[in-house]
């Protein structure tokens, strides 16, 4: 047992004893005067554990004005006994905060310690006075002190609030970050000392290799340790600079570093340095070119020989400051954050602990520990999105209760029979998953993803029908008139091959032979004539509707559905969540199938439509080629163009998309015009061409697309319009004149709209001049078939509110969870969704810290209550 231990035993024997002096044979100043020499030593080695170095002066300070050696214990008189102990105590505590013990111990220990010790508070509350030169401990010592028996017994919550505090100081209390560079870190949203834990490495330089002088390989990132022979001003090139030779006991090496002469007064003669960089070779002698440098004190490195953390900067932040000030940091204040995550959590996910995670993320001993480190943290980021994200569920399904749907096999097998296809595996899975949703009592809310072509609507239309055949309503809304035609078109036609189509108006269709009833279908768009608009209204109102698909019409209110039972919204990054919820008001809580052909990574999904269950079909069905891609610039053109001829000559057809103009359909559609007319001119004159765009009549926009998929067009000149959905099986190429101004993901719509049959698609993407990063983003186009990861780059390149649109702003952070990682977001959801479960308000006294950190994540969005 150490001297500090055998003096808390003794000390606390002793006030037991009701500071009688009884607690040592011969009185506690002999074992003491005795004794204080040795306590002393055996301080070292815990004062290695302080985490915060910085403190080690004040504990030591603090440990000789209790001047044990000279105690008097024996003299005094019981008030002052106690309020000696209170000190020597409160000095012993001060020490074990500050070295990295066993915290959850030690709340056991001091919970009993702290009735007896609450009778001295009054003593305490001097002491604090005292110590008020040590900002670090005295925040916690003087709650201790001011709080009275029945808070200080749950000291750890309470000294948690001051710590919170401390932790949200500016960054101006860490020594060298003046308000100027302050400013600099607001840039990169570092305010607080916690921000600046937060604040992560892009990525490392590895300077771990050491090297012997004699080892070094030209053109290798090295380190070696050594002694700095000489160094000085020299002039290199011709500016000044510093030279150094320092070598070790295999050999010297030169060492420049350019335009920075200062740096000669830092390199005494026979310091130790630390020199990581990459070897070079100056008239035939191996060099370190401004390399990272270090002197080799007792302090850990930071720039050199390990792997050193590359921050993202801005003007006026350097690198080396910053790794000083990260380090400050981490060395100072992690102790003080707590670990939020609950223990079961991090046990069953192998993560490891948030100051361990935050330390390694800055400093990692290895990369293997940094990857850890970021799986940490990026959990800790999905998990808090989660369990917002499920609060928010929460909120809405504690409304009333949703409407069982009876499963007619029958019906379902009667409809599959009649398709010209049978399912992929995807479909059937998923088309299980929303069954199982419509049987329940509780509303479906779930999320249809898959990319364009892999069949979703087939699924959508099933279920319309199980809506149909359950006497309820169905409504399929769509984003655009004129996908929700092709809808409607789409899902005639399979009813059709079912039953039979009475003949009847365009916009109303029965069809008989399927339920047993005739099955109603509408179609309900804005560009309807108000008679019409006012006779189908009345309809839905009677119930003579059985499903109705349309556009945003549908949420208009003068739609009131008579029993609406589910609602399918396809194509939903386009509505907000607004639009969403007022469908579901337009129902007894209706179940709701979300359909989307962007690929959302999965997290945003859950985060945007967060009350939504994900359903993936992730299989095209069989035949389906990758659409082939080019970037192609402008003098490219005309080959192009006369590869569309060759493709049409094959019996083919052609989209050209007219560039993107932001903000104003008008001038789009007028652009779209005048190429759509230059080319039927020019370059196509005896091809025929179809023109679509956002300001056509919806009627006209279905006549030119009935056309074009009926073959009586070659090509369609049109704007983004076709983004979403639009099904022509013939179209084999996808020209976008403007890529650059288009999303990766939108893009990768667009060429979801060709090779949809079992030729091969092409893809043309026409750019102005790019910068070599805009090049690079759309070359991507190129090699990436695979929506999620162009999704992912979308979001990487331009944030989730250009992805999503402005308004979907207000989500905690995501720096460093990995959206395409569907694996480790399904874990994450597991884990939220059994604690959620376990305690919905998170009211149990263990997940306090996760409740503050919660709040603290949604801060923003304000989601939390
Ligand atoms: P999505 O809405 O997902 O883009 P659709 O439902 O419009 O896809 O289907 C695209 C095309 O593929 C349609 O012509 C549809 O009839 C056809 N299709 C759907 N499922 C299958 C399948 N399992 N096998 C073959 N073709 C299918
Ligand atoms: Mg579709």
């Amino acid at each position: 047992m150490t001297g500090i231990d055998s003096l808390r035993n003794v000390l606390e024997l002793e006030r037991q004893k009701g500071y009688t002096d009884k607690a040592v044979i011969g009185g506690l100043d002999k074992y003491l005067h005795k004794q204080a020499g040795q306590i002393r030593q055996s301080l070292i080695p815990s004062l290695n554990e302080v985490k915060t170095k910085e403190l080690i002066p004040q504990l030591l300070s603090g440990f000789d004005e209790l001047n044990l050696a000279n105690s008097n214990y024996g003299s005094y008189g019981v008030d002052e006994r106690k309020r000696w102990m209170t000190n020597v105590l409160g000095w012993l505590d001060q020490l074990e905060k500050t070295t990295k013990t066993n915290s959850s111990q030690k709340v056991v220990v001091r919970s009993q310690e702290s009735e007896v010790r609450s009778q001295e508070s009054g003593v305490r509350s001097q002491k604090s006075e005292v110590s008020s030169q040590e900002p670090a401990i005295r925040s916690q010592e003087s709650v201790a002190s001011s709080q009275e028996p029945a808070i200080r017994s749950q000291e750890s919550g309470v000294s948690s609030r001051e710590r919170r505090e401390e932790l949200d100081s500016p960054v101006t209390v860490i020594k060298g970050i003046t308000p100027n560079v302050a400013i600099k870190f607001a840039k990169l949203n570092v305010r607080e000392l916690r921000d600046l834990l937060y604040f992560f490495p892009r990525r490392y330089v590895d300077y771990s290799r050491r090297k012997l002088v004699s080892e070094l390989i030209e053109g290798e990132e090295q380190t070696i340790i050594g002694t700095i022979w000489q160094a000085r001003v020299a002039t290199l090139g011709n500016r000044k600079g510093t030279e150094a030779i320092v070598g070790d006991e295999t050999g010297n090496i030169r060492v420049v570093w350019f335009n920075q002469p200062y740096l000669a007064k830092s390199f005494h003669t026979n310091a130790r340095v630390v020199i990581s960089g990459t070897v070079g070779l100056f008239k035939g002698h191996k060099v370190f070119e401004s390399p990272e440098w270090e002197l080799l004190k007792d302090k850990e490195l930071i720039h050199t020989g390990r792997l050193v953390p590359v921050y993202p900067l801005t003007q006026g932040l350097y690198p080396r400051q910053v790794r000083k000030w990260t380090k400050e940091t981490v060395d100072g204040y992690l102790w003080q954050l707590d670990d939020f995550l609950p223990s079961e959590i991090k046990t069953r996910c192998q993560l490891l602990d948030l100051p361990a995670a935050i330390a390694q993320v800055h400093y990692p001993d290895d990369l293997a520990m940094a990857e850890r480190a970021r799986g940490r943290l990026a959990f800790d980021e999905l998990f808090l999105l989660q369990l917002g994200v499920l609060a928010r569920k929460r909120d809405w399904q504690e409304g009333q209760p949703g409407n069982a749907f009876h499963i007619d096999q029958e019906v379902i097998n009667k409809f599959l029979r009649c398709l010209p296809f049978t399912l992929t595996q995807a479909q059937e899975r998923v088309l299980q998953e929303i069954l199982t949703d419509l049987k329940q009592a509780k509303a479906m809310s779930r999320l249809l993803q898959g990319e364009v072509g892999s069949g979703k609507t087939v699924i959508a239309t099933l279920a319309l029908l199980i809506a149909a055949a359950n006497g309820y309503q169905g409504a399929l809304m769509a984003p655009t008139e004129v996908l929700a035609e092709q809808h409607y078109t789409n899902i005639c036609g399979y009813l059709s091959q079912v039953g039979t189509q009475e003949p009847g108006e365009g916009t109303i269709r029965r069809h008989t032979g399927f339920l047993s009833r005739p099955l109603t279908i509408a179609l309900l768009t804005g560009s309807l004539s108000s008679n019409e608009k006012e006779r189908l209204h009345y309809k839905i109102g009677q119930g003579e509707v059985d499903i109705i698909v349309g556009t945003h019409a549908l949420i208009q209110k003068e739609v009131e559905f008579n029993k609406l039972g589910l609602a399918v919204i396809d194509e939903q990054h386009r509505f907000g969540v607004l639009q969403r919820s007022a469908l579901r008001q337009k129902g007894f809580n209706p179940h709701v199938l979300v359909m989307t052909a962007t690929p959302i990574p999965r997290t945003m999904a859950l985060t945007l439509y967060g009350d939504l269950d994900i359903s993936v079909i992730d299989e095209l069905p069989p035949g389906r080629q990758v659409v082939k891609t080019k970037c192609l610039e402008p003098q490219d053109r005309e080959k192009a163009y006369s590869f569309l001829h060759r493709q049409v000559s094959n019996g083919r057809q052609a989209f050209i998309i007219c560039p993107l103009v932001e903000e104003s359909e008008i001038l789009e559609a007028k652009a779209a015009t005048t190429e759509y007319e230059r080319l039927s001119r020019e370059v196509f004159p005896n091809l025929k061409l179809g023109l679509l765009h956002g300001q056509m009549p919806g009627n006209e926009k279905e006549k030119v697309m009935r056309r074009f998929r009926a073959g009586e067009l070659d090509i369609l000149v049109s704007t983004s319009v076709v983004e979403v959905g639009i099904d022509v099986p013939r179209a084999s190429v996808m020209m976008v004149e403007g890529a650059e101004r288009f999303g990766l993901s939108q893009l990768h719509q667009f060429r979801g709209r060709v090779g949809r049959d079992k030729e091969q698609g092409y893809c043309l993407l026409i750019s102005e001049k790019l910068s070599p990063e805009a090049r690079e983003r759309l070359r991507l186009m190129e090699k990436v078939h695979d929506g999620f990861v162009l999704a992912e780059k979308d979001l990487e390149l331009r944030g989730p509110g250009e992805f999503f649109g402005t308004h979907q702003s207000g989500l905690p952070d995501l720096k460093l969870a990995k959206l395409t990682d569907l694996r480790s977001l399904e874990l994450v959801r597991q884990e939220a969704i059994t604690l959620f479960q376990s305690d919905p308000n998170l009211n149990k006294a263990e997940h306090q810290p996760l409740r503050q950190q919660l709040s603290r994540a949604w801060s923003r969005g304000a989601e939390w209550s």
